[in-house]
């Protein structure tokens, strides 16, 4: 049977009818949701040959085997935010399964492939992404982290993984999964406004941003509202808004898609009769460059230490969390390009500002590449998620394309 992209539009609303509900998607991972979608998903290839198994992570794999070892690997994650959209994630795999299919039912393949639908990418209930995929990838060093966290209800990760089924003390034992592999697709939506401005439906990922967050704390004097003249306030609240400001001047500097946020400034005393004394500003700056990267750094300090002295303020910095640029392979790119140029004419290449799992993927070593199709009006984690279903159509068949071209490169190497 030929590929038949209209099912995956036709499968994907089946899915968030079974999951959804009128504010979105519910598929949080390690909930009963996400567990009715990933027996839904298990339904959809029971009728191909495909060995399954749950790795010691939770990640579910079905694998097609051909007549090498040496696999290409087409994965997503059927997990979302709550109320999240009807696309990200779950788009992935439902296409994987389409483009599986076409494989399957032209006879054995000459390498294996195999698709995996990583579990908890979003990291909606305790705060931490890509837990499948790091597993895997060998990258998970935050085992005891993540023993210590909680969800809302006070209820501990590792007990709600190990009612589905997995022992975090030996969720790393999934990295035997990535043995063998010797590429890894993904396709997504962008979540961003840029292929819908460029009016292109889809476009080939170049890798994903490096990600620097810090916590800056500007430390002023708490003064009362009315007594003290504006020429003799150290307003810590100053500082802040300033660089909150200058974090434009610092992306337009740097360029190649710089972008730099300030998503939250907590003020003490925080009341409306004072002065703010101390402010803490959050900082999330991200970049495909890791030299402009660390550019980007250097001018925010730079400006940190000169508002500092303006305003007469102290500035301390915290690092919260980074990860390095993450590069796709450049072959793979180039077939992702080519792929999507015989299906639409036109392609283009851009950087992701997201994280997914192929960055973790990819990490660890594995060929990796992702094509993007256009989200409309840039929008995700919301019910609002959208695309057009031509666009979902052409997704699935350069997918599929891309797919091809990878399978015949690594059965030739
Ligand atoms: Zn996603």
């Amino acid at each position: 049977m030929a590929l038949d992209p209209g099912r995956v539009v036709f499968q994907l609303r089946e899915l968030q009818k079974l999951t959804g509900d009128e504010h979105g998607a519910q598929r949080v991972a390690w909930t009963p949701t996400w567990d009715e979608a990933r027996k839904w998903l298990g339904s959809k290839l029971e009728a191909l040959p495909l060995e399954y198994e749950v790795d010691e992570a939770g990640n579910q794999w079905w694998t097609l085997r051909g007549e090498s070892d040496r696999a290409v690997l087409l994965g997503g994650h059927i997990d979302s935010v709550p109320n999240g959209g009807w696309l990200d994630g779950c788009l992935n795999v439902v296409a994987a399964v389409e483009v599986l299919r076409g494989i399957a039912e032209a006879g054995p393949p000459p390498v294996t492939v195999r698709l995996v639908n990583w579990a908890d990418e979003e990291g909606a209930r305790f705060g931490r992404s890509l837990f499948g995929s790091s597993a895997a990838a060998g990258s998970m060093a935050d085992q005891d982290d993540l023993r210590a966290l909680h969800d809302r209800e006070g209820v501990a990760l590792p007990d709600a993984l190990r009612e589905h089924g997995v022992d975090l003390d030996n969720a790393i034992a999934a990295r035997s999964q990535l043995e063998g592999a010797a590429a890894y697709l993904e396709l997504h939506i962008e979540q961003g406004p840029v292929l819908e401005s460029m009016e292109l439906p889809l476009g080939a990922v170049l890798g994903t941003f490096g990600v620097e967050r810090y916590r800056i704390i500007w430390r002023g004097q708490a003064a009362h509202a009315g007594s003290t003249p504006m020429d003799q306030r150290r307003d810590a609240l100053a500082g802040a808004a300033k660089l909150a400001l200058e974090l434009r001047e610092i992306a337009k500097r740097v360029g190649g898609g710089a972008v730099l946020t300030s998503g939250g400034v907590v003020c003490r005393p925080g009341i409306v009769t004072s002065v703010v004394e101390t402010a803490e500003q959050l900082l999330d700056m991200r970049h495909l460059d890791a030299e402009k990267l660390a550019a980007m750094w250097e001018q925010v300090r730079e400006a940190c230490e000169r508002f500092a002295q303006e305003e007469r303020l102290e500035v301390e910095y915290e690092r919260i969390w980074e990860i390095e640029p993450i590069l796709f392979d450049e072959t793979l790119v180039g077939f992702a390009d080519e792929a999507i140029r015989e299906v639409v004419g036109t392609s283009h290449k851009l950087p992701s500002g997201p994280l997914h799992d192929a960055a973790e993927v990819s990490r660890a070593g594995v060929p990796t590449v992702m094509i993007f199709v256009q989200s409309l009006r840039g929008l995700s984690h919301t019910k609002l998620e959208d695309t057009k279903p031509e666009h979902i159509e052409l997704a699935v068949q350069a997918l599929d394309r891309l797919a091809d071209k990878t399978i015949a490169r690594v059965a030739a190497a």
